[in-house]
């Protein structure tokens, strides 16, 4: 029983500037954590391959890829929306990221990791098929997803995304996919804007309110998650694993701690040992406040080991 991380330095030469909350020093942080904690299984570290074309174009518009890559930069910063900034070194970390995915899978489908924890960025959740926003510009998840899919002919695949913001991209993409169940939590109404009327029986939304706390988080997530996930008996599990639902985190107003995030993931690994032999990937998506990602990733990556 092993854990896999992976992470690469071109992950953190993305930089939109010191005054952006996505910070490259956020991924050092982990790693270092990662790199010193006293986990219950052997824990292996992996360099992060580049996505292939054949990857990005899986879940995005073959347009849109094409476009990311001739806007992208040789020498300046350049905006792609208020958020999204890219330098001369964001396409490449951005294809790091979104490589990652489906090397945790290969390594877990092969047997040489029981779980996995991708240590990258940029995130990915808010990219679309066709749109980089919210700091995102290709849905790494979402394209670990695929390629489980079609790499290895997985055909119910669940997403718990615990990150504080509704992940846009990864509902956009598996909108009318009924082979993913997508499951997220998020702050609401907050950015990016979340619409009840496409949630569907694949779509599982728990809206929290501002000043949300660990037992109402609880109680929403164990009513609305659990019974769904285990009656879809997905045979991979992936994480969208942003902590800036934590109540020390700058940029929300949720108020979670350790302690819930090690609660959710240990009840998701309990359900992955019942339907998956324990397979999962976990993504870092958001968190913003560096001593609680320190804190917080290494005690998730953890809980995913099935005892
Ligand atoms: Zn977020």
């Amino acid at each position: 029983m092993t854990i896999a991380i992976i992470h690469h330095e071109d992950c953190v030469l993305h930089d939109a500037g010191e005054m952006h909350p996505e910070q490259p020093a956020r991924v050092e942080v982990i790693q270092a954590a990662l790199e010193r904690y006293e986990f219950d299984a052997p824990a292996k570290f992996y360099p992060a391959p580049l996505a292939t074309r054949e990857q990005l174009i899986s879940v995005h518009d073959e347009t849109y890829v094409d476009w990311i890559f001739s806007v992208a930069p040789k020498h300046d910063c350049i905006a792609i929306d208020a958020d999204t900034w890219m330098n001369p070194y964001s396409l490449k970390a951005a294809l790091r990221a979104a490589g990652s995915v489906p090397f945790a899978v290969d390594l877990v489908v092969k047997g040489d990791a029981q779980v996995a924890f991708c240590n990258v960025r940029p995130p990915g959740h808010h990219a679309e098929r066709d749109k980089a926003m919210g700091f995102c510009f290709f849905n790494n998840v979402a394209i670990g997803v695929r390629h489980a899919m079609l790499q290895h002919g997985f055909r119910r695949i669940a997403v718990i995304d615990f990150d504080v913001h509704h992940g846009n991209g990864t509902q956009n993409i598996f909108q009318n996919d009924t082979g993913v169940l997508y499951c997220s939590s998020f702050e609401h109404p907050f950015y990016p804007g979340y619409e009840p009327e496409m949630d569907n029986e694949h779509i599982l939304s728990v809206p929290l309110e501002a000043g949300t706390k660990g037992e109402l988080f609880r109680d929403k997530i164990q009513s609305v998650w659990f019974d769904r996930i285990a009656a879809f008996q997905p045979e991979f599990i992936f994480f969208s694993a942003g902590f800036d639902a934590h109540a020390e985190d700058p940029l929300a107003d949720l108020g979670l701690t350790e302690t819930d995030y090690v609660w959710l993931t240990t009840q998701i690994a309990k359900i992955a040992k019942v339907h998956c032999d324990g397979r999962m990937v976990s993504v870092l998506e958001g968190g913003y406040n560096l001593s609680v990602l320190a804190q917080c990733v290494p005690a998730h990556v953890n809980a995913m080991i099935v005892k």
